[in-house]
């Protein structure tokens, strides 16, 4: 690991200042970010602690959702009423998350300015339409997720929060890496006013929506409709873990498994 500075303020405005004019990096809980810097795969001269502020863990519902403090862990997700009651797949989702370590410390925020490209969040932020909110603007989910480790964020720009509206049906499911948790392929479909939404995480570079089983779910809310859909091979990951004409197959398996939970819901 590389020597860094390392501060812990209490108020987002006095971390948007200890992260300003530095080449500096937001710390959430550390479970991404720790990692690369211990294998010196990533540098930054401080590290701004985001733990000891304590408005960005909150979890609110209003009439637009649930809004998701960036803070909040995955655990805190997991178990929150709220989360449950108008989000319940995305309760489930961060349930689903690693082992009890990585949901007690990691973070949505972290999760989703990470970007990883198996990570769960990813999915479910694009199947609900979820908007990010930063201390600059709030950035919807389609414009989010760029690239590999990518998103729309610019240096400094601090995620503040995440809101998912309520859908009629929705519901996530991974197949697992069984080595890391992570998804192997991850499909979050979710029935929302604006029409049915697919987020796919694990087959590509980043997280995409799978726009050929939305229009085949559109028809028909069926598990037969998403199983039907063949997806195409282009762009989808190839390595030890399976081809792309496997991992592709497979997106339409777990779509299709994810519609059977949505509607048993
Ligand atoms: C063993 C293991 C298994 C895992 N399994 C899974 C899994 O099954 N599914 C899954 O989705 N993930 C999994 N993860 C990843 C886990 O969810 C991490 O919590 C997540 O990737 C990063 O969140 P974090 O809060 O730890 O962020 P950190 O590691 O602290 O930060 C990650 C990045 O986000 C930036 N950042 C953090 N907070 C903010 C903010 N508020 N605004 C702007 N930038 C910010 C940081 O600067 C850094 O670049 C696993 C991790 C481990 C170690």
């Amino acid at each position: 690991m590389y020597a860094f500075d390392y501060q812990r303020p209490t108020s987002r405005d006095a971390a948007k200042s200890a992260a300003a004019g530095a080449d500096a990096r937001y710390l959430a809980g550390g479970q991404s970010l720790i990692q690369a810097m211990r294998l010196r795969l990533s540098q930054s001269e401080r590290l701004v602690d985001l733990g000891a502020i304590a408005d960005l863990k909150t979890i609110k519902a209003d009439a637009s959702g649930v809004t998701i403090g960036a803070m909040a862990t995955h655990a805190s997700v997991a178990s929150n009423a709220d989360v449950k009651r108008i989000a319940p797949a995305i309760a489930e989702l961060a349930g689903g998350i690693g082992d009890p370590m990585v949901r007690n410390m990691g973070t949505i925020g972290g999760s989703i300015a990470n970007a990883d490209p198996a990570a769960c969040y990813p999915a479910g932020v694009l199947a609900f339409n979820a908007t990010i909110h930063t201390d600059r603007r709030t950035i919807a989910a389609d414009d989010f997720f760029t690239g590999l480790w990518e998103t729309a964020l610019q240096p400094g720009e601090l995620i503040t929060a995440v809101t998912f509206p309520a859908a009629q049906k929705a519901a996530y499911v991974k197949y697992r890496q069984p080595a890391s948790r992570f998804a192997l392929i991850g499909v979050c479909v979710a029935q929302t006013a604006g029409g049915v939404r697919v987020g796919v995480t694990g087959a590509k570079g980043r997280a995409f929506r799978a726009t050929e089983i939305e229009n085949a779910l559109a028809k028909s809310f069926t598990p037969g409709a998403a199983k039907a859909v063949k997806m195409p091979t282009g762009g989808i990951n190839a390595d030890l873990h399976g081809s792309a004409e496997y991992r592709a197959a497979m997106i339409s398996v777990i779509a299709s498994r994810a519609v059977a939970a949505a509607l048993a819901r």
